[in-house]
């Protein structure tokens, strides 16, 4: 028997009855706990899996029912590493019952590789995985995640997905070991695989990622050609950037991909957002003063009142020297998002 495309974002919004594209991304996450079964290199919640514990099954209804009367669609379970926790299924049924429009995992995919998991999971109306991929070859994620076979793994996780009807996304994390491969990596998910919700996430310098320093971190600036690159790539082959696709940049780092970074200002959709953590239910936003600091130049700037500034732990590393104030904002995008 033959094996089913992936979904994309328009089979997604007709299937689930996702929002058309150009709606606002309503969202909310919940953290469901910090046990993981992998011990990826630049991990930034390292320190937390030994500790790690279960949220209440209460906590969890509570909030997936709250967040459903404020009005959100989307719903991610996140970790640690959500596929461990043994409820998920019901709290998924949950949430599409609480009228969640849209059921989102973030897994390392690692228990994906089980074709009956993957089916359970889409009977209890998940409708969306983001499975971290962090290379376009096995080498480099196999080590990255410092398994072996995780590659591999990765690939039929995204072909069970795609079997079961689940829309199949990623999540790159860049670091010095896989910055150079984002063009390949955008051939590989958006052109050989069909999956295009993926994100270049440069990483929190906490955790793994501060104790490897340079050698393990890599420099906006050397980073950027390559990223430029994948989305001129991208544009090239009319592979769709369905929603802001790069995590922790700042504006002044690259003016004209400011619409299609996530997480750095009080202005943006998911500034709003809010986050289980635990019992507490914070505000997305809350969270950045613990990793981002403006600096004394950024008073200059014109996204001054609105950027949180560059993440800590990046500068204790590579200094300030890349941050530069701008003096008007930047009025000409040429990489479109399909959800603002
Ligand atoms: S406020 Fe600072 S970090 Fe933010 S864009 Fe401006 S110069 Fe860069």
């Amino acid at each position: 028997m033959g094996h089913a495309a992936a979904l994309t974002i328009y089979d997604a919004v007709k299937k689930f009855g996702w929002p058309e594209p150009g709606s606002e991304i309503i969202s909310r996450e919940l953290l469901l706990g910090d046990a993981c079964n992998a011990r990826c290199i630049f991990c930034c919640a390292k320190d937390l899996q030994d500790k790690a514990k279960w949220l209440s099954e209460e906590i969890i209804l509570d909030n997936i029912r709250k967040w459903a009367d404020e009005g959100a669609w989307l719903i991610t379970f996140s970790g640690g590493e959500v596929t461990l926790y043994p409820g998920l299924e019901k709290i998924s049924r949950y949430a599409k019952r609480q009228g969640f429009k849209s059921v989102q995992l973030l897994t390392n995919g690692l228990k994906l590789k089980e074709k009956e998991y993957v089916l359970s999971l889409a009977e209890a109306g998940v409708d969306e995985v983001k499975i971290s991929l962090h290379g376009s070859d096995a080498a480099t994620h196999d080590y990255l995640m410092q398994i072996p076979g995780a590659f591999e793994n990765a690939l039929i996780a995204t072909q069970n997905l795609n079997d079961a009807g689940i829309k199949a996304s990623f999540n790159f994390a860049v670091t010095s070991r896989n910055y150079k491969q984002m063009p390949l990596f955008a051939k590989l998910a958006g052109l050989e695989l069909g999956v295009t919700g993926f994100c270049f996430m440069f990483s929190f310098y906490s955790g793994g990622m501060l104790e490897m320093g340079r050698s393990l971190g890599i420099s906006y600036s050397d980073a950027l050609p390559y990223l430029r690159l994948a989305l001129k790539y991208m544009k090239a082959k009319k592979i769709v950037i369905e929603s802001k696709m790069l995590s922790n940049f700042v504006p002044c780092i690259a003016p004209e991909l400011v619409n299609l970074m996530s997480d750095w200002g009080s202005s943006g959709p998911e500034s709003k957002s809010q986050v289980g953590i635990g019992n507490k239910v914070r505000i997305v936003k809350e969270s950045y003063p613990e990793r981002k600091e403006k600096l004394p130049l950024c008073s200059k700037c014109v996204y001054y009142d609105r950027c949180y500034g560059p993440d800590k732990g990046y500068v204790s590393i590579y200094g300030s020297s890349e941050f530069k104030p701008l003096s008007r904002e930047a009025e000409h995008f040429p990489f479109e998002t399909l959800y603002p």
